[in-house]
């Protein structure tokens, strides 16, 4: 087993997108913080102020890749063009693969009281990226969790676990692995992942020793090259997501919520866009 090592750690920047909504970006986007080539963007928002989330995500397109909300804390609401609604509840995971073309918002389902959760980008592959769009949306209630020792839990949202849990969410083009891990104090949880997968860990409770490095949440560690990755809760108790995939290596042609492979492509999005054809 070659565990893999920290290539680095952020606390991410505090910016703000959509209408105003504050958040902390951890990846790309504007943020000075590269990729982890497929993730492109990795937001957190986490505020009790409504005046910071209010706002919401008034209408806007996405073209090439997947978005990926997972709620900790308060419901929100989205609506696209093409009919589809929902609103996603605390715990719950909405995979949204863009691919051709929405235009959709996200707007909080609440006037008042925490709102918490994370946003990630993921690339599509270019055979992807003009495909249907279409949802994998779950509530907490059909995403397993599965039991280890020491009172570990395993939220298996994307993905199998090395002990063969599976996730609801199919992320076949990036083989992507998304799962939120809960850790009494001073447990360590181990887990196998697929060499020369991109892989990060993002701790979003409690302070998590990995890879010789005491990362406090929220703050993200990637992961460089191995098989297996470990980490542990160091003075208390610690949830973190390990968050995984396959690199696309192709070139990453992106503007704004655009993400295609040349620039070409992005010129005809945004005329598409403009002309109604989303
Ligand atoms: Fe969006």
């Amino acid at each position: 087993m070659q565990l893999r090592p920290v290539l680095r750690t952020t606390r991410g920047i505090q910016t703000s997108d959509g209408a105003g909504v504050r958040l902390r970006r951890f990846l790309g986007g504007g943020s000075g913080l590269p990729s982890i080539d497929p993730f492109l963007m990795l937001d957190y928002f986490d505020s009790p102020s409504a005046q910071d989330y209010i706002a919401g995500f008034p209408e806007h397109p996405h073209r090439g890749f997947e978005t990926v909300t997972y709620m900790l804390a308060g419901r929100m609401r989205h609506r696209d063009n093409k009919g589809g609604e929902g609103v996603i509840e605390p715990g719950g995971i909405q995979w949204m693969t863009a691919g051709r073309g929405l235009v959709h918002s996200e707007m909080p389902e609440q006037t008042e009281g925490l709102m918490r959760g994370f946003q990630l980008w993921v690339n599509l592959p270019a055979k992807d990226k003009m495909t249907a769009p279409g949802y994998q949306e779950f509530p907490a209630s059909r995403i397993p969790v599965e039991e280890r020792d020491g009172g570990v839990r395993v939220k298996a949202i994307t993905g199998s676990t090395s002990r063969g849990t599976a996730g609801p969410v199919t992320a076949a083009a990036t083989d992507a692995r998304y799962l939120d891990v809960e850790l009494p104090a001073g447990a360590t949880f181990d887990e196998a992942l697929p060499p020369g997968h991109a892989a990060f860990v993002v701790v979003h409770d409690g302070v998590v020793s990995v890879g010789g490095h005491d990362v406090p949440g929220v703050g993200l560690a990637h992961l460089g090259d191995g098989d297996a990755v470990r980490f542990t809760a160091v003075g208390g108790p610690a949830k973190a997501l390990l968050i995984a995939g396959r690199p696309l290596k192709e070139p990453v042609a992106w503007h704004g919520p655009f993400v295609m492979n040349t620039t070409a492509e992005l010129m005809q999005a945004i005329e598409d866009y403009q002309a109604g054809r989303f």
